[in-house]
């Protein structure tokens, strides 16, 4: 389930706050991989969507949400020649984080007969993927630049390891050197005579603090649109600002203190991003739940001091991870003070439904 107004207020509150720091927001797509939530995102006023795979591209722009950013390695033939597909009708910006990843889309540039954009990823701590700030980023980008076929835009980093932090002081330190990562190497690059355009960051929890930063100019928050159990957990959300529950039905009562229903690993990702929540997700209105064990079509709940639950009442679960949460399930059902109001399909995990060249 999503809360509309819930949502609704979420999407407002960091496009407004986007708006005030005078930075574009260019929200990640693969938290709800819903066009129709897409499109609102827009509508607010997001200059464009951040993806991470090619079927979300392929869902957005299907909706006519055709300006992209690809987060994601341009690696493997199927992901270049989805990519040129996509190039034929929207206006993607690809991920690169080596050299090979730009040698590989100046190949695709050169095919379709015009340059493709990318944007360098700077690893701002994460230890995933893209070179490190300062000269690792400049000696790359400067070999990445002398590729034909290809427009270097700018660079991004995404501060995901703030998921980890202790507290919140160590939280928006990362969040700041985020930012400070990103700035001070394209303002390296500039010196030595190459145009950055754009200076992107962003994750839920660092957002804010990375681009108080002066010089960046991007964020590509995602998980904000629902927020989580992680996000509670971390200080970053309240319980209200929860807009996708999980709901499930009471299907035992073996013993006073233990509730099983029907939301297994297949409905709740069993998945502790912060690595600080007490179990696989919060109970709505129940504090003293908790949600201690997934099987595959079970969740066993945890009541200390007895339940009340009986079988066959449900009960919401806010989930830990809101992104993860989306891709197992088909659709969204759309609430409004209780009551069914839209079901949303998540076409962006449906790999199945891409619009292909000549189906168009
Ligand atoms: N940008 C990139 C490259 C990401 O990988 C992610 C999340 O995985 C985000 C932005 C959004 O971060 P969050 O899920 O914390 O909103």
């Amino acid at each position: 389930l999503v809360d509309r107004s819930i949502l609704e207020r979420n999407l407002a509150a960091m496009q407004t706050w986007a708006d005030s720091r005078e930075v574009t927001l260019r929200p990640h797509a693969k938290t709800h991989k819903s066009p129709a939530i897409g499109r609102r995102q827009i509508e607010l006023g997001a200059a464009g969507l951040t993806v991470a795979t090619l079927a979300e591209a392929e869902a957005m722009d299907a909706a006519g949400l055709g300006d992209l950013f690809v987060a994601y390695p341009p690696v493997g033939p199927w992901r270049l020649a989805r990519l040129g597909n996509l190039m034929e009708r929207a206006k993607v910006t690809v991920a690169a984080g080596s050299v090979d990843d730009v040698v590989s889309l100046s190949g695709l540039g050169a095919r379709l007969g015009r340059e493709v954009g990318f944007r360098w990823e700077v690893d701002s701590g994460l230890g995933r993927l893209g070179t490190g700030p300062g000269d690792p980023t400049v000696a790359a980008v400067s070999r990445a630049t002398e590729q034909s076929w290809t427009r270097f835009e700018g660079l991004f980093t995404h501060a995901g390891h703030a998921y980890r932090a202790a507290s919140t002081e160590e939280m928006d330190a990362i969040g700041r050197r985020e930012g400070e990562a990103v700035v001070e190497t394209a303002e390296r690059l500039r010196d030595g005579g190459i145009p950055v355009e754009v200076v992107s960051v962003g994750s839920t929890p660092t957002a804010r603090s990375a681009a108080r930063v002066s010089g960046v100019t991007e964020i590509r928050p995602g998980t904000y649109v629902f927020h989580d159990a992680t996000q509670v957990t971390l200080g970053v959300a309240e319980l209200g600002d929860c807009a996708q529950t999980v709901l499930a039905t009471v299907v035992g009562r073996p013993a006073s203190d233990r509730v099983v229903v029907d939301a297994g690993s297949k409905a709740l990702p069993a998945e502790n991003p912060s690595g600080r929540a007490a179990g696989f997700g919060l109970v709505v209105g129940r504090p003293d739940h908790s949600v201690e064990r997934l099987f595959e079509e079970h969740a066993v709940i945890r009541a200390l001091s007895g339940s009340d639950l009986r079988i066959g009442q449900r009960i919401r679960i806010i989930p830990n991870h809101a992104c993860t949460t989306t891709s197992l399930h088909a659709r969204i059902n759309m609430v409004e003070h209780d009551h069914l109001r839209q079901v949303l399909p998540i076409e962006g995990r449906d790999w199945r439904g891409i619009p292909n060249r000549e189906r168009r």
